[in-house]
């Protein structure tokens, strides 16, 4: 049974429709797909509906990505298996788009300050009614010949230190554990491999993330080394965090796809083993890895 637990969709900054991404998330052989957006939950019912409507055979796990403060980084936590219909959990939301928004449109006048005229309307436009995020920014003055290439444009202009970059204002890390709880969902600590740190502050993070409630970790990401993957295992078992994997698919490309490269060590602790949902989907992925009689 192959399981992907984070993708992006246009509802944030994904480039295929939530449609789109489904027929991809099923062409390449994935069974259960969680579809995590910035900060909304927009893209899971079109999801749903299209693959009721197609008799796709994926299912789909509700999901989020949401943005949080950890000791000045931002970590990004992802919910999973959530009511979307929850009050509390669609408050939030609602908060964390008035903080995307407020926060693009600093980024647009330090930007414009610096002679690049037009960011916030050009990424505004980019994010298309969805959540707005410096990705957006990125694709706006990639095209607009500022920078070569979205790798460069976020070294120059996006990441902290550089003109563009407005210092996040995120909820804290128990915030976002918090409000997924509320909703019914568990809460992973996205993607650890992407906030540079070091191992010890890794581990700590763990650590923390777990002293908040927090439920699991992604050990498993597309675009990884074996040892890396070795690791987090190794540190989500000590801190007793359980398991979860996901490619963090945003548009197709050579090095990222659905469901690429995403397998858990072998004594590692996968969030969904009890899920049972997928019990059927499990039973019938192992009858049919048997040999024909
Ligand atoms: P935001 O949530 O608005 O801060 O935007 C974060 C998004 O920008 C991430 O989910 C990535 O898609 C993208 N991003 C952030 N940092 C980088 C980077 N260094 N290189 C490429 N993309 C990045
Ligand atoms: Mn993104
Ligand atoms: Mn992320
Ligand atoms: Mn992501």
């Amino acid at each position: 049974m192959l399981v992907d637990f984070h993708s992006h969709t246009t509802a944030s900054d994904g480039l295929l429709s939530p449609e789109e991404l489904v027929l991809r998330a099923v062409e390449r052989r994935v069974d259960v797909l969680a579809i995590t957006d910035h900060d909304t939950t927009a893209a899971l019912a079109p999801a749903r509906q299209f693959i009721a409507e197609q008799d796709l055979p994926i299912t789909l796990m509700n999901g989020i990505e949401i943005s949080s403060a950890w000791e000045n980084h931002e970590i990004h936590v992802v919910g999973l298996r959530f009511d979307a219909d929850n009050e509390a959990l669609q408050a939030f939301i609602t908060a964390q788009g008035e903080r995307r928004e407020a926060r693009a449109l600093e980024m647009g006048r330090r930007l414009a300050k610096n002679r690049i005229e037009g960011a916030y309307e050009g990424a505004k436009a980019l994010a298309d009614g969805g959540a707005i995020t410096r990705a957006h920014f990125a694709r706006f003055l990639v095209n607009q010949g500022v920078a070569a290439n979205f790798q460069a444009v976020f070294k120059k202009y996006l990441s902290r230190g550089n003109t563009g970059y407005v210092p996040h204002n995120w909820p804290d890390l128990k915030a976002a554990i918090d409000v997924i709880h509320q909703a019914g969902g568990v809460a992973i600590l996205a993607h650890p491999g992407h906030y540079k740190l070091t191992n010890k502050w890794l581990k700590r993070l763990f650590q923390s993330f777990k002293a908040a409630g927090g439920d699991g970790v992604e050990v498993a990401n597309s675009q990884q080394s074996p040892q890396i993957r070795i690791n987090l295992g190794q540190w989500a078992k000590e801190a007793q965090l359980k398991a979860s994997q996901g490619s963090d698919f945003h548009l197709i490309s050579a090095w990222c796809d659905l469901g690429r490269n995403l397998y858990l060590p072998k004594d590692a602790e996968p969030i969904w083993q009890d899920w049972q949902e997928l019990s059927v989907k499990r039973d019938l992925a192992e009858s049919s890895q048997l040999p024909q009689q």
